[in-house]
């Protein structure tokens, strides 16, 4: 069987470019595309198998990454844009006719994770954007009706193309947040 992780995965990941300071993402809208500028190189590039990450048709995998919150502007059609559920932490902005989610944004300030805006590079033409580091809520994808006997295979081939694949956040991502938490509690 072949393993479909992500269109940008699986056609061969691309190195991230020297100097690269950002690009331009836009939705899939035929005309009157959802423009954003994003002034800054992304960081924690990821393929994520949660329900929530917005996914190109037929990928098993979400593509996500983050960069400065204000590295990022909205240059075109913001109209279009509503937000996903407004309930959640990470307000995703979306684009009414198309669905595709053009940044997630944290309004919480003690949000481990504030500062930072969520992005899918493959919005972008440009090249140079930090390739996927690791693979993020595996198991999840079970629920997003992937067969959970092929979990092995597709942790094995994410593991071999370099993607360590977690069940959660990395671990890096996961001690920032538990960092964020105890500092918040007074224990550190
Ligand atoms: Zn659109
Ligand atoms: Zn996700």
């Amino acid at each position: 069987m072949s393993i479909t992780i992500h269109p940008s995965v699986d056609q061969g990941m691309k190195p991230a470019a020297e100097n690269f300071s950002g690009g331009t993402l836009h939705c899939k809208c035929s005309s009157d595309p959802v423009e954003v500028s994003v002034s800054s190189q992304c960081a924690h590039n990821h393929v994520c198998g949660c329900t929530m990450c917005w996914k190109p048709e037929g990928a098993t995998f979400a593509q996500i990454a983050v960069v400065p919150s204000d590295s990022v502007k909205i240059t075109a059609n913001e109209k279009k844009l509503s937000v996903v559920n407004e309930n959640a932490a990470i307000k995703r902005h979306a684009c009414r006719d198309c669905g595709t989610h053009m940044v997630g944004h944290i309004d919480d300030s003690k949000h481990p994770f504030y500062g930072l805006d969520f992005i899918h590079t493959e919005l972008s033409d440009d090249e140079g954007w930090e390739p996927p580091q690791f693979a993020a809520f595996v198991s999840s994808i079970i629920e997003g009706g992937t067969d959970p006997n092929k979990m092995g295979e597709i942790r094995r081939h994410l593991h071999d193309m370099g993607l360590e694949p977690y069940d959660c956040l990395s671990p890096t991502l996961m001690d920032v947040i538990a960092t964020h938490t105890a500092k918040q509690k007074g224990v550190l």
